[in-house]
């Protein structure tokens, strides 16, 4: 049993949509749904264990997470900071889709590195599925944000929980859809208690300075793309990227960061004129090895991931 709760130990519960708010008209359609449909408060309502706990909701965006956008994070980011910052807030758990949690995640661990535990949790099924994922993965989420000692930017599915700055989506449909590379996963929650299995991420110092640059960074923020090195490639896609105005490219090599040469002409070319490459592997585990002479590399970023962090670092906040 969980231990008995005080006014102290609130966790807030942020909407922004997703599978896990998400209806279909059939019980039994677990694809062709509308995410995003139900608000904070009826997911919270539909789990009968959360009744009567300290809780409050609050609605910060109502969409599929495909179709995510910056003005939201930064409006997710300035809501999180609000509440971290209570003292009676324990934890702060944020439902959302999982097609872009974890560029959300990412973005957040790197934005706000909170010494409080932000829980990303989200569903694989909608509300409306004879068996939905939701309502259990957000109990879990609840009982994580209370955890003692927990700290930093989570993500929580199906009883396993990863780190915000290496979680990623692994599978199309499965409801344990999510991995950490190398790195394995953080925590199980196991029924009604929590087993970590490595320390919890590290809480950052400047988190106010580095959202007061988000919120003053001139708008559009800068256009950061994804490229890909495959037999056959080319530096066209490069060259139209550069004429257009990207302002950084994220390279997803072969193995060990590996690029086709003629892609690697491209880049180097678009580095010359001002465009800041970073690399990485399409590999789907592993880090990029530094290797003499090389275009500059992320590590054991993913590709999304190291698109964030150079969002970041073009925006002046890493
Ligand atoms: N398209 C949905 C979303 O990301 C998928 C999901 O939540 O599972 O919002």
């Amino acid at each position: 049993m969980q231990n008995a709760q005080t006014a102290l130990d609130k966790v807030v519960i942020l909407g922004t949509g997703g599978t896990i708010a998400g209806t279909a008209a059939d019980a039994g359609d677990t694809v062709g749904y509308t995410a995003g449909q139900l608000g904070v408060a009826q997911l919270v309502t539909a789990v009968p264990a959360l009744a009567g706990q300290p809780l409050e909701a609050e609605q910060v965006a109502q969409l599929d997470s495909k179709d995510m956008r910056f003005d939201v994070w930064l409006q997710l980011a300035t809501r999180l900071a609000h509440h971290l910052a209570r003292p009676e807030v324990v934890g702060v758990v944020v439902t959302h889709g999982t097609d872009t949690l974890e560029e959300t995640a990412f973005f957040l661990q790197q934005v706000l590195a909170p010494a409080k535990p932000v829980v990303l949790v989200a569903a694989m099924r909608p509300a409306t599925a004879l068996l939905a994922d939701g309502p259990q993965n957000l109990l879990d989420a609840v009982l994580l944000a209370r955890t003692p000692g927990c700290q930093g930017v989570l993500a929580l599915l199906g009883g396993t929980v990863h780190a915000g700055g290496e979680v990623r989506k692994t599978h199309t449909y499965r409801l344990d859809a999510f991995g950490s590379g190398d790195a394995g996963p953080l925590a199980y929650v196991e029924a009604d208690r929590v087993r970590a299995l490595r320390p919890w991420p590290a809480p950052r110092a400047g988190a106010v300075e580095r959202l007061a640059g988000l919120q003053s960074a001139p708008q559009p923020w800068p256009w950061v793309e994804i490229v890909t090195s495959a037999a056959g490639a080319d530096g066209r896609a490069v060259q139209a990227l550069q004429a257009a105005g990207v302002a950084g490219l994220v390279v997803a090599g072969t193995g060990n960061g590996t690029l086709h040469e003629a892609l690697e002409a491209a880049l180097r070319s678009a580095e010359v004129a001002g465009v800041q490459v970073l690399r990485c592997s399409r590999c789907l585990a592993g880090s990029v090895i530094e290797v003499p002479g090389a275009l500059p590399a992320a590590g054991a970023l993913t590709p999304q991931q190291a698109r964030v962090a150079l969002l970041l670092r073009l925006l002046h906040v890493d």
